[in-house]
């Protein structure tokens, strides 16, 4: 049973005192920083977005979060995320001097500065991931992640934020390599177009040599396309968008297992819940209510927990995009993104990073 430290955003009283930015240094308070941090070098792993994107964190929470470990001891601070975003990072309100520390790339602005590691367990041809040399190189790791949905693999929280966020962009691809489950037999394949009109979701395109592609983000993997097709040339085999997730688990594992438990601080800000991941560069409604801030040192937990705390229930009526919908079953991201959250928290679980067990001590 771990515990974790939830500010709910929802003020008791109409006053600032009560309000989520007071919390907030409330619970940066019992989050014993020092024991972590003090005399050490500390890199806060962000999603700083990217193009008109701004429902990231605020700049606030990540100001607040560095003086506090500045007062806790911290020797050096840094902000970091990959190249791309970090380069455009002062368009949606992140410069030195709004957050108050230095933001760099995780691999140097080329993505070359990185520290190859070993998948473990190996997972089919899974076998190194190659991390961002800045974070390797910090003593502690804060994991500062907003969440979201994430048509990949149903939300994007801490674990995302390090798997798709610790490593260069030719992990990435490996990982996004994993995704799927759609075979294309091209010696049975007519052309004849019925799959690309018929997906529901805009999924398939063939390039300009007549292959069969799939934009695994917007698979919902109904099978439409693999019962429609009068050459039977789709087939769908085992694993599909969980691969993805183990992938993410396992490169998880190989981040954290850089860093003392100790040294790693799990921060997850339930705010601007949108349905897609910051890297979608746009910003879209609120699916449900802002809820508060999550924090402890399980990751595992704080995931769980997070899940748990967005409810289909409390979904705002107009915040999916026109004409989409929901299925009936299973998480609110799975109803929505036809994908169950929890696999990567099963996965996570299961290479003993954490307990899917959780108390709350929340913030007054
Ligand atoms: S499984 Fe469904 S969503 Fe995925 S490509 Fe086939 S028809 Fe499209
Ligand atoms: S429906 Fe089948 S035969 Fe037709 S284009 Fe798609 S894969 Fe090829």
């Amino acid at each position: 049973m771990s515990e974790l430290l939830f500010a709910r955003y929802a003020p008791k009283t109409l006053e600032p005192v009560n309000s989520i930015g007071a919390k907030w240094e409330r619970l940066l308070d019992a989050l014993d920083l020092e024991s972590a941090v003090k005399s050490r070098t500390v890199c806060v792993k962000m999603h700083l977005g990217g193009g008109t994107g701004f429902t990231t964190i605020h700049p606030y929470f990540t100001r607040v979060l560095v003086r506090k470990l500045r007062e806790a001891g911290a020797k050096r601070v840094f902000a970091c995320d990959s190249p791309g975003s970090v380069l455009t990072a002062v368009e949606r309100g992140y410069t030195t001097e709004t957050v108050g520390c230095p933001i760099v790339s995780i691999s140097g602005l080329s993505d070359r500065y990185v520290y190859p590691r070993p998948v473990n367990p190996p997972f089919r041809n899974f076998t190194e991931v190659e991390i961002g040399g800045e974070v390797l190189d910090a003593e502690v790791l804060v994991d500062f992640a907003h969440v979201k949905g994430h048509g990949a693999c149903g939300f994007g929280g801490a674990s995302k934020n390090l798997s798709m966020g610790c490593v260069n962009q030719k992990t990435r691809g490996r990982i996004h390599a994993l995704e799927g489950g759609l075979n294309w037999d091209e010696s049975s394949c007519t052309h004849c177009g019925v799959c690309e009109e018929n997906c529901p979701n805009h999924a398939i395109s063939f390039d300009e040599k007549g292959r069969f592609d799939v934009f695994y983000h917007n698979c919902k993997f109904c099978q439409h396309c693999v019962l429609i097709c009068p050459q039977k040339a789709i087939t769908m085999e085992g694993g599909g968008y969980r691969d993805f997730q183990r992938g993410m688990a396992l490169t998880t594992r190989a981040v954290l297992d850089n860093f003392k438990p100790e040294q790693r601080l799990f921060i997850n800000l339930l705010t601007d819940i949108t349905i897609f991941c910051d890297c979608w560069g746009m910003s879209t409604p609120s699916l449900v209510p802002d809820i508060g801030i999550l924090a402890g040192r399980d990751i595992v937990a704080i995931e769980q927990a997070t899940l748990d705390l967005i409810r289909t229930e409390d979904l705002i009526p107009g915040s999916l995009p026109p004409g989409w919908e929901l299925g009936d079953k299973g998480h609110l991201f799975e109803r929505i993104h036809a994908k169950d959250p929890y696999a990567v928290i099963e996965y996570l679980h299961e290479f003993g990073l954490g307990s899917r067990e959780y108390t709350f001590r929340e913030i007054d």
